[in-house]
């Protein structure tokens, strides 16, 4: 088990930055993603951590030892690939008791471990196979079995389920999860998959272009992102982003969008441009005339267990997430009606969520380091 901290780390390739002076604290025993687009720099984040690739500047503690300058092995901490490297010639066995091997284990301690491994992750009726043979989840368990078998201080994992297909990485989303229940050993894993982040996570940490934007409860980045991009790039459909017509002051209770006056959390800091932000699910169609806004349906699909419908509006289209049983018709004049309390709301100037009551009494996930 092990706190992880990282200290202003920064990471250039010559005159490119991949990592911008990030902090951070990954408490003992969580599990934490980083999430964001290709290219923001989550792996080089995770190879400095692993010892993989040294940084710029800037420190990373184990535990509060300093360890950013030793090398990997002396790290204790256990790196599982996307493209795990299973050796061929030794079987489910020989890899399980390799890493255990290659450190001086006794022979019944590596039994007893291999045996307790095999029995979390049910690969026992494998052991005697070759590697060779296995379908890509029991590939998976195994590369997985090989870590877990050295007891390390803490697991990084670079897209570990990137090869498998959608049903099995489900599949092994919820394996991980429940391993990770069992074992409580800190996490660092890698992913540019929303959903698998927000099904896996203790705390999401969300990056941009080498910058931590966000890190928080998958609830706290889903309900208060911490910026446009972050409201933009986390959930499907995306967050409802509405431009206001006028500025606004601490103490605000409504804003202003296409002329209407909109109720919202009280406002905490004035914005001279301010954009709101509202959910899918915490729009509601109503008939036209009441509501906080007036439109037309544009499109509407159908998902089976709900609609998302396309209003046009004079502010601009906004979803909402409709109940199965009515099926709007397109071209039908609607009103609409926010769930206030899950409004929020951007300075566009700054691009940041503006505090509001709500956002105040929301206390953020992560300690920074
Ligand atoms: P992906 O999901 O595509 O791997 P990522 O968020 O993990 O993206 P990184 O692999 O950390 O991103 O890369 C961040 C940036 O740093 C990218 O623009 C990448 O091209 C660059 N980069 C990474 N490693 C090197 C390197 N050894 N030399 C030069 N540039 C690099």
């Amino acid at each position: 088990m092990a706190e992880i901290c990282i200290r202003n780390l920064h990471k250039r390739f010559s005159d490119f930055t991949a990592v911008k002076d990030s902090s951070l604290v990954f408490e003992d025993g969580r599990f934490v993603v980083l999430l964001g687009p290709s290219g923001c720099g989550k792996t080089t984040t995770l190879r400095m951590i692993a010892g993989l690739e040294y940084p710029t500047s800037g420190e990373i503690t184990l535990d509060g030892d300093d360890v950013t300058y030793l090398r990997p092995r002396e790290r204790d901490i256990a790196m599982v690939f996307q493209l795990f490297a299973l050796y061929p010639h030794l079987g489910v066995r020989g890899n399980l008791e390799f890493p255990l091997r290659n450190e001086g284990v006794a022979r019944a301690e590596i039994d007893r471990r291999v045996g307790e491994v095999a029995s979390i992750l049910r690969i026992g009726h494998l052991l005697g196979s070759s590697v060779s043979g296995l379908a890509g989840g029991d590939r998976q368990r195994v590369a997985l079995g090989r870590a877990i078998v050295r007891q390390p201080k803490a697991f990084l994992m670079d897209e570990p389920l990137g090869t498998l297909d959608a049903e099995f990485r489900e599949l092994m989303c919820v394996e991980l999860r429940k391993l990770h229940d069992r074992l409580r050993t800190t996490t660092v894993f890698v992913t540019h998959d929303q959903n698998e982040a927000m099904a896996l996570a203790d705390h999401i940490v969300v990056m941009d272009q080498g910058d931590i934007l966000q890190a928080d409860t998958p609830r706290g980045i889903y309900g208060f992102p911490a910026c446009l991009f972050v409201a933009k790039f986390i959930g499907r459909p995306a967050m409802n982003l509405l431009e206001a017509d006028a500025p606004v002051v601490r103490g605000d209770t409504t804003v202003r969008i296409a002329r209407c006056a909109v109720a919202v959390p009280r406002i905490e800091a004035p914005a001279a441009s301010v954009v709101l932000g509202v959910r899918p699910e915490y729009v509601r169609l109503c008939d036209a005339g009441r509501g906080c806004l007036g439109g037309r349906v544009r499109h509407v699909e159908y998902f089976g267990s709900h609609w998302v419908v396309e209003v046009r509006t004079d502010a601009g289209a906004l979803k909402v997430l409709a109940d199965k049983s009515a099926r709007p018709e397109t071209g039908l004049q609607v009103g609409l009606e926010f769930e206030t309390r899950h409004v929020v709301l951007f300075d566009a100037a700054t691009q940041r969520l503006l505090p509001s009551e709500t956002t105040l009494a929301h206390t953020s996930g992560m300690r920074h380091g």
